[in-house]
């Protein structure tokens, strides 16, 4: 569902993506892992055009993503998540949810309100409807933002840093509502450090160094026997 080739970014003169290539197949859970500022969400914001790449080619469910041309086609088939949630903060938790279906999809208000409440429940936190963001904590809120993504029925996930933000009693309620995503079928793409999500529900683990992936491997694999050295001495640090 995701084919990337050869894949270049740059900022300026820094080259942040050096030739990335990983194909995803649908319903696969995939791990992004490695050291700050080795391109992880370079990478995965490449993959909406939240950044443009600049080498290489990138198709997400048969749409190529060239120049603005498929912009709003490719970002209605992924949904993204931020360590940061990105709430709009002057719209209630079930406005949040339904902007996009009814800016965008151009769904009826009652139809999107009755969606969005489906996933506010999926995600369990449907009696904070009423609600505005400030007024939820930050797991309720990271929750929010995972259904706003759900309601544009994406056939991708990105998620970056999800629980980064997040305080540790908060972390798993998050996670569990990702591990339902991932059991359900969806396609995902998860930048996090939680190595008990990624030995539990990941397929693949992708390790970045230097704006390359060194390592695309199993977690079994790469938990327990990494080949390279750079994912070695990551992997001491952060155990
Ligand atoms: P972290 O674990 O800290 O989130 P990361 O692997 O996600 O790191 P990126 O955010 O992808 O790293 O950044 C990769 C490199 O590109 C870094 O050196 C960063 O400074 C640089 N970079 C990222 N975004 C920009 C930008 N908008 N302008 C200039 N440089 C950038
Ligand atoms: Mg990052």
């Amino acid at each position: 569902i995701i084919v990337a080739q050869d894949v270049h970014k740059h900022f300026g003169s820094f080259h942040a993506l050096r030739g990335v290539s990983v194909t995803v197949q649908p319903g696969e859970v995939v791990v992004v892992i490695g050291p700050s500022g080795s391109g992880k969400s370079t990478f995965i914001r490449t993959l909406n055009a939240l950044d443009p790449h600049d080498g290489g080619s990138i198709v997400v469910d048969s749409i190529p993503l060239q120049g603005a041309r498929n912009l709003d086609a490719v970002r209605r088939e992924v949904g993204m998540v931020f360590q940061s949630f990105n709430l709009f903060p002057h719209l209630t938790v079930l406005d949040n949810v339904t902007l996009a279906p009814t800016r965008v999809r151009r769904t009826s208000r009652a139809e999107a309100q009755q969606r969005a409440l489906d996933l506010l429940r999926r995600v369990g936190i449907e009696e904070q409807a009423g609600k505005f963001p400030a007024q939820l904590s930050g797991g309720q809120q990271q929750r929010v933002a995972i259904a706003r993504a759900l309601a544009m029925d994406p056939r991708v996930m990105l998620f970056d840093e999800p629980t980064s933000a997040l305080d540790p009693e908060m972390i798993k309620e998050v996670l569990d509502v990702m591990k339902e995503l991932a059991r359900s079928g969806m396609t995902m793409l998860v930048v996090t450090h939680e190595m008990g999500f990624a030995r539990e529900v990941a397929d693949r683990i992708l390790f970045f160094d230097a704006g390359q992936i060194v390592e695309d491997t199993t977690p079994e694999a790469f938990y327990t026997n990494p080949q390279h050295e750079r994912a070695r001495v990551f992997l001491s640090k952060i155990l």
